[in-house]
C-alpha cells in the first residue's frame, strides 16, 4: 500500500493525530490531487471539537481550502487532466437534481458532501475531489495566497452579494479574522464603504491597512453606538465573528431597511429584539459558502489582483498549535499549511 501523512481527528475534542494512512484512489467522477497547500479555517476547529448540532464522525481528515496538483483521474472525468491545479471546497459535492440544486441553491442541497467534514479533506498529502465541484486554480496563482479564497473568499463574497449592499453604501464587517480580512477586500473591490469591528487591536489595524474607513474595538467601546454615530448605521452588516455577542450587536448596527448577513458559526444562540427588527424593516439572513459559480467569481477577483489574503505558512506537524492559536484569536489573516 502506498501511504501518505494526514492529520486525523480520532475523537471529537481530542488533538489531531498525524498518521500514515492509505492514499485513496479516485472513483468515477473523482480526481486525486497531491496537495501543495491548505488553509486552516475556523470551521476546521469547530469540526474537530464537534461544536455543531450535526457532528462529523471520527476518524476524519479536516481541511477545505486545499490546493493541489492532479495526479490521477477517475473514470468518466473529461475536463480535468493530470497536472491541472485544483482545490477542494466545503461544498465537496451536491446531488444536482433536487429543488435546491435545480434553482441555483446547491449550497442548500440536503445530499451535499462537505470537504473535511463528511468526506476527508486537505490536511494531508493527498485528497480526492469531485471533478464537477473542484475549484479550478488559475495558471500562475500562488498556491499559498489563493488557498483562503476557496472557503473564506467565496463565503464572504457570497455573503456580501446576498446583503444586496450597493456601491457607495456602508457595510460593517464584524470579525476581521480569516474570513473578515478578505471580506474587507471584497467589499472594497465591490465599491462598498467599509467599517470594521473586532475585539483585537491588531485585527483592526489590518482592516485599516486594507481600506476600512472606520474601525471599532468592541472590547472597549459599544459597537452599536459607534456605528450609529459614525456612519449613521450600516446598509449591510456581515458577521464573521466567532462570538455570539457579535450577532445581537450586528442587528443594532444596521441602518433602517438594512440587511444583516450571518457567516460566523459559533455554537450558541442570541436574543433578537423583535421591535427593532419589525419597525426598522430589517432583513436577517444566514449565508453558507457559495455555489461553484460564486467560487469561480471569487477566484476571478483574486486572479485580477483585487484580493490578497494575508497568509503565514506552517507545516502539517504544527496543526494542533495552529488550531490552538485560532481558538485563542491569535491568528492574523489566515494560516496556510504548506506540504
Ligand atoms: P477566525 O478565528 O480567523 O476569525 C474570527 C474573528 O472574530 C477574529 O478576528 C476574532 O478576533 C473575531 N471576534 C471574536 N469575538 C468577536 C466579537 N465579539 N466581536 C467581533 N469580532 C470578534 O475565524 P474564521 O476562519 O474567519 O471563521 C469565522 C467563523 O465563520 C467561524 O465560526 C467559521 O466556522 C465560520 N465560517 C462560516 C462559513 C459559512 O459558509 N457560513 C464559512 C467559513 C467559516
Ligand atoms: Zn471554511
Ligand atoms: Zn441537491
Amino acid at each position: 500500500m502506498e501511504s501518505m501523512q494526514a492529520a486525523v481527528v480520532t475523537g471529537l475534542g481530542d488533538p489531531l493525530e498525524v498518521q500514515d494512512i492509505e492514499i485513496p484512489s479516485p472513483g468515477p467522477g473523482q480526481v486525486l490531487a497531491k496537495l501543495v497547500t491548505s488553509g486552516v479555517c475556523h470551521t476546521d476547529l469547530h469540526a474537530a471539537h464537534g461544536d455543531w448540532p450535526v457532528k462529523p464522525s471520527p476518524p476524519f481528515i479536516p481541511g477545505h481550502e486545499g490546493v493541489g496538483e492532479v495526479v490521477s483521474v477517475g473514470e468518466g472525468v473529461t475536463d480535468i487532466k493530470v497536472g491541472d491545479m485544483v482545490g477542494n471546497a466545503w461544498l465537496w459535492s451536491a446531488c444536482g437534481v433536487c429543488e435546491y440544486c435545480r434553482t441555483g441553491w446547491e449550497t442548500l442541497c440536503e445530499q451535499q458532501q462537505n470537504g473535511g467534514y463528511t468526506v476527508n479533506g486537505s490536511f494531508g498529502q493527498y485528497m480526492l475531489v469531485d471533478a464537477k465541484f473542484a475549484a479550478r486554480i488559475p495558471e500562475g496563482a500562488d498556491p499559498v495566497e489563493i488557498a483562503p479564497v476557496l472557503c473564506a473568499g467565496v463565503t464572504v463574497y457570497k455573503g456580501l452579494k446576498v446583503s444586496e449592499a450597493r456601491p457607495g453604501q456602508w457595510v460593517v464587517i464584524s470579525g476581521v479574522g480569516g474570513l473578515g480580512h478578505v471580506a474587507v477586500q471584497y467589499a472594497k473591490a465591490m465599491g462598498l464603504r467599509v467599517a470594521a469591528v473586532d475585539i483585537a487591536e491588531d485585527k483592526l489595524q489590518l482592516a485599516r491597512e486594507l481600506g476600512a474607513e472606520v474601525v471599532v474595538n468592541a472590547s472597549n467601546e459599544d459597537p452599536v453606538q459607534a456605528i450609529q454615530e459614525q456612519v449613521g448605521g450600516a446598509h449591510a452588516v456581515l458577521v464573521t465573528a466567532v462570538h455570539p455577542s457579535a450577532f445581537g450587536q450586528a442587528i443594532g448596527m444596521a441602518r433602517r431597511g438594512g440587511t444583516i448577513v450571518f457567516n460566523g458559526l459559533p455554537p450558541g444562540d442570541f436574543p433578537a429584539p423583535i421591535f427593532d427588527i419589525v419597525l426598522k424593516g430589517l432583513t436577517i439572513r444566514g449565508s453558507i459558502v457559495g455555489t461553484r459559480q460564486d467560487l469561480a467569481e471569487a477566484i476571478d477577483f483574486y486572479d485580477r489582483g483585487l484580493i490578497h489574503p494575508k497568509v503565514s505558512t506552517r507545516e502539517l506537524s504544527e496543526i494542533n498549535t495552529v488550531l490552538d492559536e485560532l481558538a485563542a484569536g491569535k491568528v492574523d489573516g489566515r494560516v496556510v499549511l504548506q506540504y
